[in-house]
């Protein structure tokens, strides 16, 4: 607040008219006395300012006075400016404790956020920068003790435990996706060949499958494929844009005879059914 309530003002004349407008009848060179609400809020006038908060008193301009009050209807000194800034972290942030400085990332810090997962992938994937930081502190094994095993111990993957892991997969495609651990000690210890008899060998680029879609009508769809029963697939349950016109197709007008590998492109020129392809 302000410890006066009028002050003296000499009158100038730039301010004649501004004092005048507002009933006081004065001429320039007059001192006369002016309500503080009366006061130009730009005004330099020295004024008596009170905090607000622990009731010191201090000479500063009526403007600087304004400037400190205006948002929240408070002045407050030097000392106590720090409840001003807590509200605004309250109205900004709902918190006035607020503290957007950077956190340091100490050992317990990160401990701490990695407490909120129970398997390094998530914290991994979930809180990269901390991870990354315990990883170069060195950190990691003290702060992921609690989280799950999910590594296999070295020796683990046996020829026994990788074809019983290749049987879950009808692709090497997958295999090599989902187990890749697996996937890569067999092909290191050249077990691949024996453990993925039971897969379906797929195409790439060059051997690609011909099939065609025969229709009760007489029609037929041809079209190229490296996974025929993907791409089976696909045309029926509109799967991709790019083939959904021949599912519609099927379903608007035609009955399905049925779906025939014709042949492999480049290398096969008769109509051969995929079993009997030899991939090599
Ligand atoms: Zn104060």
């Amino acid at each position: 607040m302000i410890k006066e309530s009028k002050i003296n003002i000499k009158i100038t004349n730039k301010t004649i008219n501004f004092y005048n407008e507002k009933n006081y009848n004065c001429n320039i060179g007059d001192i006369i006395l002016v309500s503080v609400k009366d006061l130009p809020k730009g005004s330099g006038q020295k004024i008596t300012a009170v905090c607000d908060f622990c009731g010191k008193e201090s000479m500063i301009s009526f403007n600087k006075y304004n400037k400190n009050f205006d948002k929240y209807q408070i002045y407050t000194c030097h000392q106590c400016c720090y409840n001003k800034i807590k509200m605004t972290k309250k109205e900004k942030y709902d918190d006035e404790n607020y503290n957007n400085v950077k956190i340091i990332w100490t050992k317990e810090k990160c401990a701490e956020e990695a407490m909120k997962y129970d398997n390094r992938r998530d914290f991994k994937i979930k809180s990269p920068y901390v991870y990354k930081i315990s990883g170069k502190n060195k950190w990691l094994k003290d702060i992921t003790s609690h989280m799950l095993e999910k590594v296999k111990p070295s020796c683990y993957w046996t020829k026994e435990k990788c074809l019983e892991e290749a049987l879950k997969y009808k692709y090497r495609k997958n295999f090599q996706k989902n187990s890749s651990s697996a996937y890569v000690i067999s092909y290191n210890n050249g077990w691949l060949y024996d453990i993925c008899k039971h897969m379906i060998r797929l195409g790439n680029k060059s051997k690609r499958c011909i099939y065609a879609f025969e229709f009760d009508d007489k029609y037929i769809y041809v079209g190229l494929t490296y996974n025929i029963e993907n791409r089976k697939e696909q045309h029926i349950n509109n799967f991709r844009s790019s083939v959904r016109i021949v599912s519609y197709f099927i379903k608007q007008f035609h009955k399905m005879m049925g779906i025939t590998p014709v042949a492999y492109r480049r290398k096969y020129q008769r109509a051969i059914p995929p079993e009997e392809i030899d991939w090599k």
